[in-house]
């Protein structure tokens, strides 16, 4: 890890019922959490309100998406100011479910980035190739090109962490090796040196997704790019991943 604040986000994506999201945030209050770690769980928009009344402070919340603009005739669709409104501080955008399940582009998830950060909230950007494109050597093509289309877009990084996520590795219990995703991240830091700036470069938080779980984390940790964790199936079971995660 750099110098940079750790972060830890868990990503519940579509899952939970009243009652185990109860279990999970009293498992969550009880948690040992490190002082020097931002921690922030994404839970399903339906049960945020349940989370912020019940969870403790220490824990940040963020959706797993928002509207591009302001609110108004958008069915079915949550606002960022309603986001706000529910003490949301985050939003998670461009996660390759949504990217290639749902069939958002590069542009559109720009704008949501653009709009959710003009309106106060903080952004975790997700980038990250497919597997076919790993095997043709695209990966770096692939995942500049997600930046840019996210630097062309907004006016500052200050309030947003990169999270690299490799699809081939999302869900699938195949973690990228410590190597991997040091090299990835490298390169994108690289990018945002010769892109944006050598002062974003080195503050933005490049956080890393897939497959994350309490035996796998410490040796990415100890990668010098990796300043934090995207956790999806493992943010569900327990919170010992915390601890693990926190502790490094
Ligand atoms: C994710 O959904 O962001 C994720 C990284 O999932 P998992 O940890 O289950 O691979």
């Amino acid at each position: 890890a750099s110098s940079n604040k750790f972060f830890v986000g868990g990503n519940w994506k579509c899952n939970g019922t009243k009652e185990s999201i109860t279990k999970l945030v009293s498992d969550l209050n009880d948690a040992k959490l490190e002082a020097d770690v931002d921690v922030v769980v994404a839970p399903p928009f339906v049960y945020i309100d349940q989370v912020k009344n019940s969870l403790t402070d220490r824990i940040e919340i963020a959706a797993q998406n928002s509207w591009v603009g302001k609110g108004g005739a958008f069915t079915g669709e949550i606002s960022v100011e309603q986001l706000k409104d529910i003490g949301c501080k985050w939003v998670v955008l461009g996660h390759s479910e949504r990217r290639h399940v749902i069939g958002e582009d590069d542009q559109f998830i720009g704008k949501k980035a653009a709009y959710a950060l003009s309106e106060g909230l903080g952004v975790i950007a997700c980038i990250g190739e497919q597997l076919q494109e790993r095997e043709a050597g695209k990966t770096f093509d692939v995942c500049f090109q997600q930046l840019k289309a996210y630097a062309d877009a907004i006016p500052s990084w200050d309030n947003v962490v990169i999270a690299y996520e490799p699809v081939w590795a999302i869900g699938t219990g195949k973690v990228a090796t410590p190597e991997q995703a040091q090299e990835v991240h490298a390169a994108l830091r690289d990018w945002l040196k010769n892109s944006v700036s050598a002062d974003v470069a080195t503050k933005t938080r490049i956080i890393y997704g897939g497959s994350v779980n309490g035996s796998n984390c410490a040796e990415l940790a100890k990668q010098e790019d990796i300043d934090g964790f995207l956790v999806g199936g493992a943010s569900l079971k327990n919170t010992s991943y915390f601890n693990e995660l926190v502790q490094v």
